[in-house]
């Protein structure tokens, strides 16, 4: 990026209501067949040009033609029997009715090429695709076959190279891999989790990064965020090994949340996308707050390695209120940019 500071979001943001349901995770689709997959379209379409008129560098697609950022990849692989639904608890948090794998996991067919190539042909912008991760597509689902979660994990990263490797050859600048995992099962971070991820990236010439955050604004994450005290040290246990590890980019959380901005420290030489913007609340962040996390991170991440971002994906919240965060977030990062220039 020629950019300094270059703005991004996590990922995903809110649909328009005639394409789903809004201010809903798993939200079900209002179209059918070929006029879904024509509104899904729209829908990227609109995505990007508010992320274009907000300032933002690095566009995505906003996730707008999946239904969640890990299902919908799960959705597309072979052994997942997607009307076998369990119940199980996520990231030991909350339950959620998720698919069962019954055989084997393959990836017989491409699942965001499509899309992403479309995204391509719209913008000359730098484009960044999320994945989720290994270990969160493990945490995401029943398994009835391998009943093991690191074998399932590495299966899995094979399926995610083969889809990231079809998107570099799209055009995609930026792979991302959702791992919010990695703030709940340390052990199992260090054991495979980060051997998996850099499985699943294995091979790219294009950037890396690795989303790690506490969540959507949703209440059960907001209630779990409640337990975890006053300073949350969760990063400490896995940026040590990330800080070693292939990927290029950390995507971290830190606007107004807990964790210390020294943990920072921990990810030195590595890029990382600095959560400026809250998805908890629907309260629009000025620049001069945006700036001030900015300005705090300076002191941990050098500038030309630093990438206002915001602190997870936007998909629950209103478009309104999306726009309005968007907007904050460019001109918090152009305040900071004008500081460094003057200096
Ligand atoms: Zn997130």
């Amino acid at each position: 990026m020629n950019t300094l500071l270059p703005t991004s979001t996590a990922g995903s943001l809110p649909k328009p209501s005639w394409l789903a349901e809004p201010e809903k995770l798993w939200s079900p689709w209002k179209q059918e067949g070929e006029a879904l997959h024509e509104a899904k379209r729209d829908a990227l379409l609109l995505s990007l040009q508010e992320q274009s008129l907000a300032g933002i560098d690095i566009v995505s697609d906003g996730e707008q033609t999946r239904q969640h950022f890990v299902t919908t990849f799960i959705e597309h692989l072979d052994g997942v029997d997607f009307e076998k639904r369990e119940t199980v608890r996520i990231r030991n948090r909350y339950d959620a009715s998720v698919p069962t794998v019954v055989g084997a996991v393959s990836r017989r067919k491409p699942v965001f090429v499509e899309d992403a190539r479309f995204l391509r042909q719209q913008t000359t912008k730098t484009i960044k695709w999320a994945l989720p991760g290994p270990m969160t597509m493990v945490d995401t689902l029943y398994d009835s076959h391998y009943r093991n979660r690191e074998k399932l994990a590495w299966e899995f990263a094979r399926a995610l190279n083969q889809e990231a490797r079809e998107l570099e050859a799209a055009g995609v600048d930026i792979i991302q891999f959702d791992e919010p995992a990695f703030n709940v099962f340390f052990d199992e971070v260090n054991d495979w989790g980060i051997a998996c991820l850099e499985k699943a990236a294995e091979g790219l010439k294009c950037e890396t990064a690795v989303h790690i955050c506490y969540g959507y604004g949703i209440k059960a994450n907001t209630d779990w965020k409640q337990t975890l005290g006053s300073a949350w040290r969760q990063y400490e246990a896995t940026f040590p090994a990330l800080q070693a590890s292939s990927i290029d980019i950390i995507s971290l959380e830190c606007h107004r949340s807990r964790v210390p901005m020294e943990l920072m420290e921990l990810v030195r030489g590595k890029k990382v996308m600095v959560g400026a913007i809250d998805v908890a609340s629907n309260l629009i962040e000025t620049p001069e707050e945006v700036a001030s996390t900015l300005r705090a991170a300076l002191q941990f991440v050098d500038a030309g390695k630093l990438y206002p971002s915001t602190n997870c994906g936007m998909a629950p919240l209103a478009r309104s209120v999306a726009r309005g965060k968007l907007s904050a977030l460019c001109a918090g990062a152009e305040i900071i940019r004008q500081e460094l220039s003057a200096r």
